[in-house]
């Protein structure tokens, strides 16, 4: 029984202040007409990216992808205090919006829904830099001051379906500037509007720094990775409030054009002309997410031949089909719910079957979650006292490559039919073999060219390869 305490008796009430009143009261004293504007105007409904400059009235809706806070306060009591820069973008396109406010403190965060009312439409030009060249249509709108003009975020009623697919982009056509975090390290980053997929994979906690003219600031620095690369992230100021809603391991981010410096990682951030899109709806990004549950499920040691795979009749077949590595990963990325049989040829760089045999780890398996290695074909669980089957360890089997390719040690499932055409025995006379003759073995099959034949099926948009013959 869970032991109860005093406070679960009393609901927690909200901080009053001295005078009696919570902020949320005072704030809607301070601000009566803020939810209850009408527009007086007609507003035609406008795309992002085929807005002009000059004056309209507009109603547009889209999604925010940078902000900037810059206070400058006034003394006069009706005069702006300062200037959200916002980038908002739909999937047409991008807009700055400059929003002047006064009392108003408008609650953004990165990837907010929101809809504003304009009434003009500028363009930025080089010298008066009023937005950044990556979002160079703007628009200056001061609701409290002009009653034609409104700006409302979208609290509840966002379904999280509209303007999911940033730049135009579809799943057939790769998004100009792409690239992994390795190439962007490597000097993607010299490129014009470099763009990253990343998955969230830390949340650093939020810390406090000293500016240059005496304020503080603050920044949470962001752990994030693709499948080659980690990196980091650092949100500054009223940025930061954004990462409260990123999960580790499931938001993936689009972060086109970030501010970076290159450490043994790539440190990035965003300036004036980055932009950042939450869980955009792409291909790369559904496959990025489901690597990262992946990563972080804990994967079995060795996985059984799927039994889906049926290749009978494909060895006598009129075609068969011989793939490279990169025609197999082009296969899964453009046919995600299609099988593929067929045969690859490639190289084993790494073997190592006298140090598992050393270490009584030559054969496994897993029961109960638990992973099991012996040097035997069957073992007991520890936990249910059954007698569990085991199969030749994977990793004995180093990287394997091919003109266009690796795929890294563990990574096939290898059938125990082919594993007995690559060693020549099976699995009870791999374990007769004195060590001496296993060292042969070794060192016969490292570097040898060998023929696999090979099945996929995808689950998740990420499957393995199961290999059901060896051949020289
Ligand atoms: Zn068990």
């Amino acid at each position: 029984m869970p032991a109860s305490s005093i406070q679960s008796y009393f609901t927690s009430s909200p901080s009053k202040n001295n005078d009696g009143f919570t902020a949320e009261e005072v704030q809607s004293a301070l601000l009566p007409a803020r939810n209850t504007w009408t527009p007086t105007l007609i507003y035609e409904e406008g795309d992002l990216g085929s807005l002009e400059p000059g004056p309209r009235h507009l109603m547009l809706m889209g999604r925010i992808v940078n902000f900037y806070d810059s206070a400058k306060p006034s003394k006069s009591h009706r005069a702006a205090q300062g200037c959200l820069r916002i980038m908002l973008a739909d999937d047409t396109g991008v807009l700055t919006v400059r929003l002047w406010y006064a009392n108003i403190q408008y609650k953004v965060r990165q990837g907010q829904l929101v809809t504003l009312w304009t009434v003009h439409i500028s363009n930025s030009s080089d010298h008066n830099s009023l937005a950044p060249s990556a979002a160079s249509l703007f628009t200056s709108i001061f609701p409290e001051g002009e009653r034609n003009c409104h700006f409302m975020v979208h609290e509840n009623s966002d379904d999280g379906t509209q303007f999911r697919r940033p730049f135009n982009c579809r799943d057939s056509k790769a998004l100009p500037g792409l690239m992994t975090l390795k190439s962007f390290t490597n000097g993607g980053y010299d490129i014009e509007e470099p763009k990253l997929l990343v998955c969230v994979k830390s949340i650093g906690a939020r810390k406090r720094y000293l500016n240059r003219n005496g304020t503080t600031s603050e920044l949470i620095s962001l752990g994030i990775f693709d499948d080659t690369a980690d990196a980091s992230l650092t949100l500054y100021g009223a940025v930061c409030d954004s990462a409260t809603s990123f999960l580790p391991s499931k938001t993936v981010l689009l972060i086109s054009s970030p501010g970076w410096r290159i450490d043994k990682i790539a440190r990035l951030s965003l300036n004036g002309n980055s932009r950042v899109d939450i869980d955009p709806d792409l291909g790369d990004a559904r496959r990025l997410r489901a690597l990262a549950l992946r990563l972080t499920k804990k994967e079995h040691v060795n996985p059984p031949f799927p039994d889906a795979v049926d290749v009978s009749g494909f060895e006598t077949a009129a075609v068969r089909a011989l793939y490279t590595l990169a025609d197999v990963d082009d296969f899964a990325r453009s046919n995600p719910t299609e099988k593929c049989i067929g045969y690859l040829s490639v190289v084993m760089t790494e073997f190592n079957i006298v140090t598992p045999f050393k270490r009584n780890m030559l054969m496994s398996n897993e029961c109960c979650g638990i992973p099991i290695f012996a040097n035997s074909i069957s073992a007991m669980c520890k936990q249910c006292d059954k007698a569990i089957p085991l199969r030749i360890n994977p990793r004995i089997l180093g990287p394997i490559i091919d003109e266009t390719g690796q795929i890294s040690s563990g990574k096939l499932i290898f059938s125990n039919d082919a594993w007995e055409q690559l060693l020549g025995r099976t699995a009870e006379q791999l374990l007769a073999t004195e060590v001496d003759k296993l060292r042969y073995l070794e060192q016969r099959l490292l570097f040898l060219r060998v023929t696999m034949g090979f099945a996929l099926s995808l689950e998740d948009g990420i499957g393995r390869l199961a290999v059901w013959c060896v051949k020289n």
